[in-house]
């Protein structure tokens, strides 16, 4: 470059390196491109039947599922009456008197090997049609959801063939049919929850998936036909909670729900003398628990994790933030920075952090608790975000100065929406996190061991996480106290509910 040398601001020769030009100019501010997840993978039909006895039913009735995200009709399904659940009670009996039952444990995880490594080979179909159906963002059914529900099935395959070692002396054999009923916020990943130790205990079942989210679990027919699944072993019946309400009454000897602490209730109330076992795994309202030793940076991403993953449609969600006193301020601060960074949006974009809200119901039910948060005194901050204009969005939003006492610290709102609090010593910390009627999960952040152990063995949740949040294996067990529900669901304990033996009965009805 000839002529007059250039000079930088401070009037400064500018070095070769810096003179030369660029081909693009630098963005004035720097912004992730779209990156969509491309739907061709997925091949959904017009309408979907029931599926019964290895066979596509045709239904009495339908109901169209929709994408949250755009409010786009993406099929019809089956709504399923008390008739159409008891032909597949009646179906799943029939498969599991004759055949099931007494077939060779070893083929038992010949089928549940199977079905895991379909569903390995098909993750991305299934990622995106979960994402599609669910408005969660693809990033996580693809990291997590799907990599989680194929390792259930690899996890209770491996125990089939081993149940006399798992409960030694006990004689351990299946309970029968399960009538299982799973919520919208992680469709699939449920499904692997409640099908994969039911098979593997020489169960079969009859699943009901929730009315918003019905897709991957038809699409799960397809590869229970490719694994060659003996017919009948698995029925599935979409519909809403009519559906599921008469599956629970419906012949079978298990009940297992997730969901809503209000249906649980009511399921609990309904099987009351009946015999028939049941699980329940509940609502939660998770204390995440920062101490002033804590690193401030790994607990924002952990505290972030808790309560914005999936977009706070998660049981345990970390939604109630406890902050050690001397460290509120530096704290909030990095969080809300933090939130600024969150992109909301397509749940198909690959760089998407926080998706769409589930249904029309859950937004304004997340709306009205956040009303009452405001008008109870309580501060809301939400980054600034433009929300899309079709679908159902909510902002991250944070909620300081919040007392016990408000709605926003008691009840489950089920959305991306965390309400922080404070507290001075362990004590208190315990107190006000113990200070809920749920039970499912809490998180710790210090750099003390001791301290770790000291709060676990003082906090009334199923999971305890320390120095991480929202961590599942399916080696672990999981579920609650008081409101959350009994039962345990994953490792060995997620086995016994679909097992009888000699001697005392271990959990539920
Ligand atoms: P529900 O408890 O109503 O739904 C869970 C499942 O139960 C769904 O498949 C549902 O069907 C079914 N169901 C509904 N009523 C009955 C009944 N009487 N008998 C048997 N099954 C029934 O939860 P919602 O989807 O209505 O969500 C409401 C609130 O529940 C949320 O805002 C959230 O706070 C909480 N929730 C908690 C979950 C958790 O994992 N802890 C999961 C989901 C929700 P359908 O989908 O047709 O209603």
């Amino acid at each position: 470059m000839g002529g007059r040398a250039r000079v930088n601001q401070e009037g400064h020769a500018l070095s070769g390196l810096e003179q030369k030009p660029s081909a693009t100019p630098a963005p004035a501010e720097w912004a992730y491109a779209p990156a969509p997840e491309s739907r061709d993978i997925v091949r959904l039909e017009d309408r979907y039947g029931l599926f019964i006895g290895g066979k596509w039913v045709e239904p009495s009735q339908t109901y169209t599922t929709i994408s949250p995200a755009t409010e786009e009709p993406l099929a019809d399904v089956a709504q399923a009456t008390p008739e159409e659940v008891a032909k597949a009670v009646a179906a799943a009996r029939n498969a599991f008197e004759n055949g099931w039952s007494s077939s060779a444990p070893s083929e038992r995880s010949k089928y549940l090997f199977r079905i895991a490594r379909i569903l390995q080979e098909r993750s991305r179909e299934f990622a995106v049609l979960e994402s599609l159906n669910g408005g969660k963002p693809i990033k996580e059914s693809r990291d997590v959801d799907l990599p989680l529900a194929a390792a259930h099935f690899f996890y209770y395959a491996g125990w089939a063939d081993k149940l006399e070692y798992a409960f030694p002396n006990r004689r351990p054999r299946p309970v029968g049919v399960a009538g299982q009923i799973i919520p919208w916020n992680f469709p699939l990943l449920m499904l692997a929850w409640k099908i994969a130790p039911a098979l593997a205990a020489g169960n079969t079942v009859v699943l009901k998936p929730a009315e918003t989210t019905p897709l991957t679990a038809l699409l799960f027919c397809d590869v229970l036909r490719q694994a060659e699944l003996p017919p009948g072993v698995v029925n599935i019946v979409t519909g809403d909670g009519s559906t599921g309400a008469a599956l629970v009454t419906a012949e079978v000897d298990k009940v297992a729900f997730t969901g809503s602490t209000e249906v649980g209730k009511a399921i609990q109330r309904e099987l009351a003398g009946t015999g028939k076992k049941l699980t329940l795994e509940l609502g939660g309202k998770a204390a995440n628990i920062v101490f002033d030793d804590a690193a401030l940076d790994q607990s924002v991403e952990g505290i972030v994790n808790g309560i914005y993953f999936n977009q706070g449609h998660v049981c345990c969600a970390g939604s109630r933030l406890l902050v050690q006193e001397s460290i509120y301020e530096p704290l909030v601060g990095k969080l809300k920075r933090r939130l600024e960074t969150l992109r909301v949006g397509d749940p198909l974009d690959k760089n998407t952090d926080v998706g769409a809200i589930n249904s029309r119901m859950q937004l304004e039910k997340i709306q009205e608790l956040v009303e009452a948060g405001k008008q109870e005194g309580a501060e809301i901050y939400q980054p600034p975000c433009r929300l899309p204009e079709k679908g159902y969005w909510f902002a991250p939003t944070v909620f300081t100065n919040v007392a016990q006492s408000y709605r926003i610290a008691q009840e489950e709102i089920f959305g991306p929406v965390l309400s922080v609090l404070t507290f001075r010593t362990p004590e208190e910390a315990v107190e006000k996190a113990n200070n809920t009627p749920y039970g499912l999960s809490a998180g710790v952040w210090t750099e003390k061991g001791s301290r770790i152990l000291w709060m676990a063995e003082r906090l009334r949740a199923g999971v305890v996480w320390a120095n991480t949040f929202n961590r599942f294996d399916p080696t672990s067990p999981f579920g609650g106290y008081k409101e959350s529900g009994f039962g345990r669901e994953g490792g060995l304990h997620g086995l016994e509910p679909y097992l009888t033996f000699d001697g005392a009965e271990s959990w539920g009805g």
